[in-house]
């Protein structure tokens, strides 16, 4: 898709080619990859998605497209700042046990102005508009160990980096998440897209179905 235009009526022209495309698509003529009718079909009648991603809603990390996923792959929360609520909890409990989803990914990514904001806020003192401040809140606890001696962009790198832990800490000391970890059936990764390549950076340390195992990013 190309660059935002500078048309009189910008929202119109974006309905337009949403409808455009999803003509495009219904009639199989993507520019991305086709699903079948028949793989379609049979998704309507069952969905039995591999993973569950909680992602940033940032334009620029669509999951499937970077997992060059197709329909009934993914199951995806998207949110700024990939932030956990009880909204997205219950979404997640709803993939663990109806979906039963074997992977669980914090998506996070490189340049996420969530985060950013977030140590705006932290570092700079700067304010954000009611909700967005709400939003920030679910992020700042998680940028505790974010050493304000670094500069703007280690600063941003690391705060990115922690705020995927953060989401994937609370995930895991959820009640749910607790009592799937100790039937030994959620796997818990966290990962990092940079958005200049496309690269999905996983990090290490998975949190597995390990009971007792600490991992390093699990400091309480
Ligand atoms: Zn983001």
């Amino acid at each position: 898709m190309s660059k935002r235009s500078h048309s009189s009526d910008p929202a119109a022209e974006a309905l337009e080619r949403l409808r455009a495309g999803n003509a495009r698509f219904i009639g199989g003529k993507a520019h991305f990859p086709r699903t079948s009718r028949t793989v379609l079909a049979a998704l309507a009648r069952e969905q039995q998605p591999q993973v569950t991603i909680l992602g940033c809603s940032d334009s620029r990390v669509p999951p499937e497209l970077l997992f060059d996923a197709g329909f009934g792959e993914l199951f995806v929360v998207r949110v700024a700042g990939n932030v956990f609520s009880s909204e997205v909890a219950g979404t997640l409990q709803y993939a663990g046990m109806h979906l039963r989803t074997p992977l669980f990914v914090v998506l996070g990514h490189e340049g996420c102005g969530a985060v950013q904001a977030a140590l705006a806020a932290k570092f700079d003192g700067a304010r954000a508009h009611s909700r967005i401040e709400v939003l920030l809140q679910s992020i700042l606890p998680g940028l505790a160990e974010v050493d304000p001696a670094l500069s703007a962009q280690k600063r941003l790198r690391a705060g990115i980096e922690a705020n995927v832990r953060w989401s994937l800490r609370q995930i895991l000391e959820s009640p749910e998440g607790r009592a799937r970890r100790v039937e030994g059936r959620m796997k818990l990764v966290g990962a990092v897209a940079d958005l200049s390549t496309g690269v999905v950076r996983f990090l290490d340390a998975p949190l597995d179905n390990r009971r007792t195992g600490k991992s390093s990013g699990s400091r309480s």
